[in-house]
């Protein structure tokens, strides 16, 4: 008999995670989802095309309903999750129905931080997490509105850049001196200031917000400086928590996010989390790719296959069109390691590949990102890059035709 596996959230890591059990063991699990977004999982990834108008909103579904039904898999979408009782092994939905399960699976995301200011529960006050933001959102950014969006990190500048797109004003507040610094050293983010200088975008750096002000809804944001931003619409990005309410009023054992070990099991017997409300080894990951690893080796350990997470390498690019962003690993450069810069201000292109003892351990591009995932793939790897580290910072085509030199000499 197929034992029974509650996933909760049906975000991009359950998905991963059904695809993953199905393609290893059809079957051996009557898996149900409950998730509490009213649709079938889609590509968050994408909303920030969706809100640039690049994508439409029904093209981000990650698989259609019978890709679903073809895993035997109950859908329960639209339906929240509200406890979790671990010695009886059943969960509550909203609504009083319970369901059993034999494995649990917490696959419940983040959710966006609200500032700690007055003013944020002003009407125009938004932030930038599911499609039913993103819709808000559209509703409220008209020609000429003034928008402002708190947060320069990856979300903000691509929420910027969508309401710009839908002919916004838009400033963006950004706490620290550069922009994206979790992402670029000084000299990328300095770029990406000027690309979206030029897309009309203001950008104020060094910024704290006091307060959001308005009497009925939002019309300005002030700053601590004293200064005031006129608003008529603001949207917040200044980071996301992991969803661990759930995982708490069960007695998990929590960190920022749910604790999990390299089999990505909870505190509990029979119950894991994975995605970003996960926390492994001190670290929640907020991309996709590391919650993709994260389902992958959970669906092997649930099979009986040896598997381990050990962490992922992060990597990020910027959905901004016309500036290409990359940035992997350790960006910055540690003491001890060394640099490689390749810069050309005229073509508006920057490289920066950082070497610890003969191999890459990061990467800055902006401008031309072409060999982003070269670069990743080699600092993943933790292959030498000796033989063609002449030509490295040149690209891949040219250094592969210098191993290959090397080698035949
Ligand atoms: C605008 C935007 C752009 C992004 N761009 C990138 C990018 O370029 N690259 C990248 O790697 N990552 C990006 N991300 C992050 C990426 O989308 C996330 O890392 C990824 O979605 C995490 O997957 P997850 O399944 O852990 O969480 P989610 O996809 O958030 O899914 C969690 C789901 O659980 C549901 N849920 C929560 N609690 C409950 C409950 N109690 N009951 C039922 N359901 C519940 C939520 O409603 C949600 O649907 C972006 C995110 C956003 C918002």
């Amino acid at each position: 008999m197929s034992e029974p596996l509650v996933i909760v959230g049906n975000g991009m890591a359950a998905m991963r995670l059904v695809e993953e059990l199905s393609a290893r063991a059809l079957g051996r699990f009557a898996i149900a989802v409950v998730g509490e977004e009213p649709r079938l999982a889609y590509n968050r990834v994408l909303l920030s095309s969706v809100l640039a108008r690049e994508v439409a909103h029904d093209e981000i579904e990650l698989k259609p309903a019978a890709w679903w039904r073809a895993r035997g898999v109950t859908l329960l979408y639209g339906h929240r999750v509200t406890g979790i009782d671990a010695d009886i092994h059943r969960v509550w939905l909203a609504g009083g129905a319970t369901l059993p399960y034999a494995r649990l699976v917490l696959a419940t995301g983040s959710r966006p931080i609200r500032l700690g200011v007055p003013g944020m529960d002003l009407p125009g006050v938004m932030t930038f997490r599911d499609l039913g933001d993103v819709a808000a959102i559209e509703a409220a950014a008209t020609k000429h509105t003034k928008a402002v969006v708190i947060g320069g990190g990856l979300l903000g500048l691509e929420a910027a850049y969508g309401l710009a797109r839908a002919g916004a004003e838009v400033a963006v507040v950004h706490l620290m001196d550069r922009l994206m610094e979790r992402q670029l050293d000084a000299r990328a983010a300095a770029m990406l200031e000027q690309e979206l200088k030029a897309r009309g975008i203001v950008v104020h750096l060094e910024a704290e917000t006091a307060a959001i002000r308005g009497a009925s809804r939002v019309e300005a944001v002030a700053l601590k400086d004293g200064r005031d931003l006129a608003a008529d619409l603001v949207v917040v990005a200044a980071g996301i928590r992991p969803n661990v309410d759930l995982a708490r009023a069960a007695a998990l054992d929590i960190g920022r996010g749910i604790m999990v070990d390299d089999h990505m099991q909870t505190s509990k017997a029979g119950i894991h989390a994975i995605g970003e409300c996960a926390e492994h080894r001190g670290i929640c990951y907020g991309l996709v790719e590391p919650a993709y690893e994260q389902a992958r080796v959970l669906a092997a350990h649930l099979t009986g296959e040896a598997a381990r997470y050990d962490g992922s390498v992060l990597a990020t690019n910027l959905k901004v069109s016309g500036v290409s962003v990359f940035s992997a690993g350790d960006f910055l450069g540690a003491p001890g390691t060394e640099q490689i810069v390749l810069s050309d201000a005229g073509l508006r292109s920057y490289k920066k590949l950082v070497i610890a003892n003969g191999r890459l351990v990061g990467a800055v591009l902006f401008g031309d990102t072409a060999d982003g995932l070269w670069y990743l793939d080699l600092i993943r790897s933790g292959a030498s890059i000796e033989t063609f580290r002449d030509d490295i910072v040149f690209g891949r085509a040219l250094a592969e035709r210098a191993t290959v030199k090397t080698l035949a000499a």
